[in-house]
């Protein structure tokens, strides 16, 4: 899939579109707008994960030239990250030697990292505007503790690779169109760990590492919404036998309010009132999410003015400040009138000069079957 297809957006696009594209898309995949849709929430991982490769200027530029796995080598920054780091790295992308795949990112020995891993965690709509403590549920890998994540057996060691001693790489001459070419790959024997082990680990079956669900718990800054990725380093799988831990992306998805819906940082609340308010005004006791308000309507309201409540929206995530409440009024007409209220309204129409239906007349049941 061709990241820029995704988001909607042309390769030249600027940071600003990107942006864009990525709230618009990610908001129309929000589980709240697709219930029950699995589909989405495969799109919004496919479309979180490209927003995060072309946000990052680098990483896009990595991303025009080689494509996903060029991209995605080097993400992160630790010391096994891999990534376009010497010149038989690109070499092999482009002649299809490892094809990017090679673990160890090419001229390092060792374990390489444990895997990045992604997480969809469902937050609270007030918790993403306060920010608070959320726990994530992760499947991962984690260092043996039988063998200290070394694979051998207890009592035993790896031994060094008599194959590459102990390099993890061999290297070859290959003829390509440029000519004769060396270039360095994973040892066979070894698998490019640089060690073999004679007698593994019963509980990691040599790998050093082994499966649990654990708990983690994440800081979620203020004002996050759906679409914002958290990155905890180091929170990944760990590394075969003794590697490093990968990182832990937990993008969130920010669940409903009864009362209010997020505009970016603006909150919106709907407020229904009745004519007599609308026409003479009122006092309303509004409560916000910092608590209750005065909220003043003066007379002659009209449906669909907004109020706006200055700083009592979303706080801005990089920035200082929040944004505002909107309270959007809706005046309701009544349509469960009683004798009395009748009267009184066929009354004020009538002081008013304003035509109005007659009572009886047979006029609305020609209506409705007008409309049936
Ligand atoms: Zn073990």
């Amino acid at each position: 899939m061709d990241y820029y297809e995704l988001l909607g957006v042309r390769r030249d696009a600027s940071q600003d579109d990107l942006k864009r594209a990525y709230r618009q898309r990610a908001r129309e995949l929000h589980p709240d707008t697709n219930p029950d849709d699995p589909e989405a929430e495969t799109k919004f991982k496919e479309i979180t994960r490209a927003y995060e490769t072309l946000s990052d200027p680098e990483r896009r530029r990595r991303y025009d030239m080689f494509g996903e796995q060029g991209a995605a080598a080097g993400a992160g920054t630790d010391p096994f990250g891999g990534g376009f780091g010497n010149i038989g790295d690109i070499f092999d992308a482009f002649f299809g030697g490892a094809g990017g795949g090679n673990p160890f990112g090419g001229g390092r020995t060792g374990p390489p990292r444990g895997q990045d891993l992604e997480v969809v965690v469902d937050v609270d709509f007030e918790l993403a505007v306060f920010g608070g403590e959320q726990s994530v549920n992760v499947r991962t890998a984690v260092a043996c503790e039988t063998c200290q994540a070394t694979g051998a057996a207890p009592g035993t060691s790896p031994q060094t690779c008599a194959q590459c001693g102990g390099t993890g790489q061999v290297r070859r001459v290959r003829q390509s169109i440029l000519g004769q070419m060396v270039t360095a790959g994973a040892c066979n024997e070894c698998g490019g760990m640089g060690q073999v082990i004679e007698r593994p680990c019963s509980d990691c079956r040599g790998d050093g590492r082994t499966i649990v669900d654990k708990t983690y718990t994440v800081d979620v800054p203020a004002g996050v919404d759906t679409g914002s990725t958290l990155r905890l380093s180091g929170r990944g799988a760990a590394g075969l036998r003794g590697g490093g831990y990968g990182d832990l992306y937990v993008h969130v998805r920010v669940g409903s309010h009864p009362r209010f819906w997020r505009s970016d940082d603006d909150l919106v609340h709907e407020l229904h009132i009745p004519i007599t308010q609308a026409a003479l005004g009122v006092q309303i006791a509004f409560e916000t999410l910092d608590g209750t308000e005065d909220l003043v309507l003066p007379r002659g309201t009209q449906t669909g003015r907004v109020f706006r409540l200055k700083g009592r929206g979303v706080p801005h995530v990089n920035a200082r400040g929040r944004g505002d409440l909107l309270v959007q009024v809706i005046v309701d007409t009544p349509h469960d009138l009683s004798r009395e209220e009748e009267e009184l309204l066929r009354q004020l129409a009538e002081v008013r000069g304003e035509d109005v239906a007659p009572a009886d007349s047979g006029f609305f049941s020609r209506i409705r079957s007008a409309f049936k």
